[in-house]
């Protein structure tokens, strides 16, 4: 659907055909709110990069167009677009030290040294490397040297930040470290971070707005909550955290089947007998031992301890399990009561 080209970035009816013929984006529409940490999310080969390379000007759209505060700049060079990207392999200059690498940009623009030294103090502060100036490059950790990257596309006081899978080449625990940092420098900038994962931990946490893509379509776009909670395909449901997608059919308002049983559910305005998919998060599973309540009696296949929660097959009818997840154990081939409350079911259509 054509957008008006609202916000800072805006991209209309973006299309994207390589030389081989494959169509890697296939009519893209977003618009991007000035400020806003937004998060292209899909799994490898979506064309997230290539998305951030036409939004960056790297690579130019088959067709369509890249607005910047409301101005078509589809036609402008990468040079002259207000925007600096941080890559997932830092692209530092090994020869150059940390002081040279972030002044790089300024000296280009033959800045006067003593503003170049006051820019370069700041960009070094704000990433966390006070005093690093006079180090070289490979001295530096991973984390360190990506920290370096981000100062150097931060010194040149770009609009907008594009940032492309940043935080992949670390470990767990740094990687963790510096999204948090991301956030932080995020708001102190106060200026619009595009941020490319695959990683959809790493978008919820991070990220006010999500945009899902899958084969260079956009699936879906909202908050984390938004998505997480309200996802519009089995995609997303699958993409974005656990999921357990069943199939089912609509017998009324407010009443799905599946799994055997009738089930209330909040959902309406679906055909009567429609067919559809109920996705249901393993977290939203109400066990008991108290075979009095529920919806279903099931028998517990697997159980499996992963530190906070137990993970749970539930066998609630032949052939039909549920993946659960629990704080108390039950055995496997012990007995329980299954629930689901209406609002934790969450049904979307079905095509045949
Ligand atoms: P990843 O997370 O693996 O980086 P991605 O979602 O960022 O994946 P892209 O890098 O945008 O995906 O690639 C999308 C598709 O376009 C892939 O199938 C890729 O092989 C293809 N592609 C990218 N660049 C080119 C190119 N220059 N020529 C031909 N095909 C390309």
């Amino acid at each position: 659907m054509k957008q008006e080209p609202e916000g800072i970035i805006a991209l209309q009816d973006i299309t994207k055909q390589f030389e081989d013929g494959k169509v890697v984006l296939n009519d893209i529409n977003l618009n991007i709110k000035r400020g806003e940490f937004v998060t292209l999310l899909g799994p490898s080969g979506c064309g997230k990069t290539t998305l951030l390379r036409i939004i960056a000007g790297f690579e130019n759209p088959t067709a369509g167009k890249v607005f910047l505060n409301g101005e078509d700049i589809t036609a402008v060079p990468p040079h002259k677009r207000p925007m600096n990207t941080v890559f997932q392999k830092y692209a530092l200059f090994p020869h150059l030290d940390v002081y040279e690498n972030v002044a790089f940009g300024l000296k280009l623009k033959h800045e006067k040294t003593a503003d170049i030294d006051r820019q370069v103090v700041d960009a070094l502060h704000l990433v966390g490397l006070d005093g690093f100036e006079d180090r070289n490059i490979n001295s530096l950790s991973g984390g360190q040297q990506q920290r370096v990257a981000i100062a150097r596309a931060v010194v040149n006081k770009p609009e907008v930040l594009l940032l492309d899978e940043p935080l992949s080449a670390l470990d767990l625990k740094l990687r963790k470290e510096m999204q948090l940092e991301l956030m932080r420098m995020h708001k102190e900038l106060g200026i619009t971070f595009i941020f490319v994962t695959h990683d959809q931990e790493e978008a919820l946490t991070m990220s006010d707005t999500v945009v899902v893509m899958n084969d260079g379509v956009i699936q879906q776009q909202g908050t984390p909550k938004f998505i997480y909670e309200e996802p519009v395909n089995t995609f997303v449901a699958d993409f974005i955290g656990e999921s357990n997608i069943i199939e089912g059919k609509m017998l009324a308002d407010y009443k799905v089947q599946f799994f055997g049983k009738d089930v209330e559910c909040v959902d309406k305005g679906f055909a009567e007998g429609q067919p559809i998919h109920v996705i249901i998060r393993p977290e939203d599973i109400k066990l008991s031992k108290n075979m009095e309540v529920g919806i279903w009696h099931g028998k517990v296949l697997e159980s499996i301890y992963k530190g906070i929660h137990y993970e749970m097959m539930i066998e609630v009818a032949p052939g039909c399990v549920l993946q659960c997840q629990n704080y108390v154990n039950f055995e496997p081939g012990s007995e329980c009561s299954v629930d689901i409350l209406p609002t934790d079911l969450h049904v979307i259509a079905r095509n045949e």
